[in-house]
């Protein structure tokens, strides 16, 4: 078995930027290792928490503020440990996709991982199994990716068997960092994301959504700023939070949020991120230009609440998703 080995230490005082060398041996390259950027920022003992974007290779906000965050941060600036990583699924980051190029894995649907199988399994069973151990927090930042756009929002994760006191340090950490609209996810039944994997190793799990279209939110980068700051702040890693924060909106997404085109077509929203909807509202038509006798096709939402996310191209097939929503939560 062929193990990735980090070049950074763990253990040691100050600021280090390397690689995790993930195993990769091709027919271009026999002994290759695809090096997957981390950062470990380290000034004692203290709070310990680890950052990632590019979960996804498409989802940029977090990529920009991470690797920002490594130029600037020294490790006489903080107290604790931060493990950094802005570029989690490389080989998907450097192909602009969601999903890695070489294994076509979706690193947010492959964990616990396997050390044992493609790049994607061995980089989340190592975030699982020998980083996730290491931190008391983790903060994974997405931004809706090039099919979908998102009315941005901070998340945070719990499993059915979480304690009260480990659902209170997550809503008290995730509704102080500065984003409007906070996402709860009570996880039932789901093993294969990177929350998950908090979940298990019974680490505070924040996450969200910070733009989509495959592009860069400015809005976007500037909350997760502000969340990245504020995290800081909130676990005593650095910097102080500010006094009387306004409470942020906090929502759930239900089973009856989620709308998929029934047919392929083109797909044409009648709604705005934002807009809040009823059960029966119309959500959009399919549209048939290569048929153009045939009336267009009503796709009506099934639940109540706002829309916090649509698709982004306009060409869709059966099944894909057009929107979802999200709708206020109760505890
Ligand atoms: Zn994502």
């Amino acid at each position: 078995m062929t193990q990735i080995t980090p070049t950074v230490d763990f253990d040691q005082d100050g600021k280090q930027v390397g690689w995790l060398k993930v195993p990769h041996s091709v027919t271009r390259s026999a002994y290759g290792v695809l090096p997957v950027p981390i950062a470990v920022i380290r000034n004692g003992d203290g709070p310990k928490l680890m950052l990632s974007a590019g979960n996804h290779g498409d989802e940029y906000e977090g990529q920009v503020v991470l690797t920002r965050m490594i130029q600037n941060l020294e490790a006489r600036d903080i107290t604790g440990t931060l493990l950094i990583l802005p570029a989690l699924n490389l080989p998907a980051a450097l192909g602009t996709t969601r999903v890695s190029p070489l294994d076509a894995g979706n690193l947010n649907r492959a964990f616990p991982g396997d050390p044992n199988g493609g790049p994607t399994w061995k980089i989340a069973d190592y975030v699982e199994n020998s980083l996730m151990p290491r931190v008391d927090v983790v903060a994974d930042f997405h931004g809706g990716g090039a099919s979908l756009d998102y009315r941005p929002h901070a998340s945070t994760h719990y499993g059915p068997d979480a304690s009260d006191d480990h659902k209170k340090k997550s809503l008290d950490l995730v509704t102080k960092l500065g984003v409007p609209h906070v996402m709860i996810f009570e996880r039932q039944n789901k093993t294969e994301g990177l929350p998950d994997g908090a979940i298990r190793q019974g680490v505070i799990s924040i996450g969200g959504e910070y733009g989509g279209m495959g592009s860069v939110s400015r809005a976007g980068v500037q909350l997760v700023q502000t969340a990245v700051d504020r995290l800081l702040a909130g676990l005593g890693i650095k910097g102080e939070l500010p006094e009387n924060l306004p409470e942020p909106q906090i929502l759930r997404i239900g089973g009856d949020a989620h709308v998929y085109a029934p047919e392929p077509g083109v797909f044409e929203p009648a709604t705005e991120l934002g807009d809040s909807v009823r059960a029966g509202d119309l959500c959009g038509h399919v549209w048939f230009p290569e048929n153009p006798s045939r009336e267009p096709v009503s796709v009506p939402f099934n639940g109540d609440g706002d829309v916090v996310c649509k698709r982004h191209p306009g060409r869709v097939e059966a099944g894909d998703c057009v929107a979802h929503l999200a709708s206020p939560w109760q505890a």
